[in-house]
């Protein structure tokens, strides 16, 4: 097992950095309740120091051709795949999910993600238009320079690679801010990155809680901002980087539906309702919290629900037969706690778990409440844990109108093996990512994203592209200039 101390808070210039002036804080394991380690907040003069990095190191790694820097890249994410089992661990120990997921869903997908940007590198390019009389246009592909990435603790491995991927293969320097509740894995990533060729400060750490976030998102040579959080944190640093009319990507909350037709493979529908409701013990943004199940099948798919809910192995994260884990805090598990209790206040029925485990650690039970309504607190905000709202519906016209009715945007997913049904309802919904007869997937190939207050702008795929460069247009005259005077 490995060792999760890290070498020091930060990583800024290509070196582990420390000031122990700056507010300590722990690193608790989720499994345990243990501190398995102790860091410091940035302070400001590291959090300049990393911005200033980032600037200094910018032209060179701008200049350089899309195959070296994509070249550096690949070499990042074999090395992520031959150190998957510790950065696995390293995973576990930040988070408190279970290895049986780690292993396969963390530095696996930040992988993909270096391979993936770092594979396109090279591609990407301007235009040439051709305009009247031989003059024409054209088009360069620039970066935009210094991008702060801030992530939230559920996927620390992998928020830090889908942001810095395509940041780094545009050209850019990135300064990222990991959750002050998970600081250990992007530091990881940035040591990977720099064993791979990546020149010094391109790609800076810097920890700290949200003050660090609201200073680098203040920062005037901060060219843009990518967030991965909640809501209300978005609406704050949205603000700040418009008065300073930067770049913005918003990943945020969300509150999705999932509907399950009559005529769903059932079995598959519950599949669908378990990884989109427990993976991660419920703390996954797209989570399909809201389950739209049709009346007529209401009744079986709750009593196989329970049944197959009995088959969940809780216990040590670190035991790969374990499939279901902690919550990340102490703090994260009171709020789930608090939205049950509000369920059973309100008058939704409880089919499975809702207690607190008696063991250390912050252990929630999967829960699932049924004869829920769309007024209850349960179906209308975002819980981020393990709690599966189900729902009861009969029309389509009118379940559709349900799904949509909230400020998030995030995801929604349908079950049926009716194809056409199938596309008019993934047409309707209002959300930037949607899943027919499946749920939660999210390869880099494709975009992922939110609308409505679930976020601006698209991670992954050829979309992420749009998103950290920008366009320049260089117009050419072949002819003389004609001027009024
Ligand atoms: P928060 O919104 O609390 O925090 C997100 C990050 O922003 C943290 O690093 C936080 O620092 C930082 N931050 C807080 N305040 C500011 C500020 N004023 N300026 C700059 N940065 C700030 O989210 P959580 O970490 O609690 O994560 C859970 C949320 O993230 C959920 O709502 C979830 O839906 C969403 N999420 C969205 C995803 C998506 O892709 N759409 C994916 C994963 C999660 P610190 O916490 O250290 O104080």
């Amino acid at each position: 097992m490995i060792d999760p101390k890290p070498t020091a808070s930060h990583f800024i210039d290509g070196a582990y950095a420390e000031d122990d002036n700056g507010a300590p804080i722990p690193v608790i394991y989720a499994a345990t309740g243990e501190e398995i380690a102790r860091i410091h907040a940035a302070t400001p003069a590291l959090v300049d120091r990393a911005i200033a990095a980032a600037k200094r190191a910018l032209p060179a790694w701008a200049a350089m051709t899309g195959t070296e820097r994509g070249r550096i890249l690949r070499r990042a994410a074999d090395i992520m795949r031959e150190r998957n089992r510790e950065l696995s661990e390293l995973e576990t120990f930040d988070t408190g999910k279970p290895l049986q997921e780690t292993l396969v869903a963390d530095a696996t997908s930040g992988a993909d993600a270096l391979e993936y940007f770092g594979g396109i590198a090279a591609t990407l390019t301007g235009e040439h238009i051709q305009l009247a009389d031989g003059d024409f246009v054209y088009t360069r592909r620039e970066a935009l320079g210094v991008c702060v990435g801030i992530g939230a603790w559920n996927y620390p491995t992998q928020i830090a690679c889908w942001k810095a991927a395509p940041a780094l293969a545009c050209g850019n320097a990135m300064v990222f801010k990991p959750s002050e509740t998970t600081p250990l894995c992007a530091l990881k990533v940035a040591e990977i990155l720099k064993e791979a060729g990546l020149p010094d400060g391109v790609f800076n750490v810097v920890n700290g809680a949200g003050d660090v976030g609201g200073a680098l998102v203040a920062d005037d040579r901060v060219a843009k901002v990518s967030i991965t959080g909640s809501v209300p944190t978005g609406k704050k640093v949205y603000q700040a980087a418009a008065a300073g009319m930067k770049h913005v990507t918003m990943e945020l909350g969300g509150k999705s539906p999932m509907i399950v037709f009559e005529d769903a493979d059932v079995e598959n529908a519950i599949s669908g309702a378990i990884l989109g409701n427990f993976y991660s013990s419920g703390q996954i943004c797209s989570n399909g919290t809201r389950v739209f199940v049709h009346r007529d099948i209401k009744d079986a798919f709750l009593t196989r629900l329970a049944e197959r809910m009995g088959t969940a192995v809780m216990g040590d994260p670190m035991d790969e037969a374990t499939n279901f884990g902690p919550m990340v805090s102490d703090g994260q598990m009171t709020i789930a706690q608090n939205y049950i209790a509000k369920g059973l206040e309100e008058g939704a029925r409880l089919v499975a778990g809702g207690r607190r485990v008696e063991r250390d650690g912050w252990y929630l039970e999967p829960t699932v409440f049924a004869d829920v309504t769309d007024d209850m607190t349960i179906a209308r905000e975002e819980i981020f844990g393990p709690v599966m709202c189900v729902l009861d519906f009969t029309d389509e016209a009118e379940v559709m109108t349900r799904a949509n009715a909230t400020e998030y945007g995030l995801a929604a997913g349908v079950f049926t093996r009716d194809l056409a049904r199938a596309h008019r309802v993934a047409a309707a919904f209002e959300a930037g990512t949607c899943y027919i007869n499946t749920y939660n997937d999210a390869p880099v190939e494709a975009p992922f994203g939110g609308v409505k207050s679930s976020g601006v702008g698209r991670e992954n795929s050829k979309e992420a592209i749009n998103h950290y460069s920008e366009m320049k247009s260089v117009y050419v005259r072949m002819g003389d200039v004609e001027a009024p005077f």
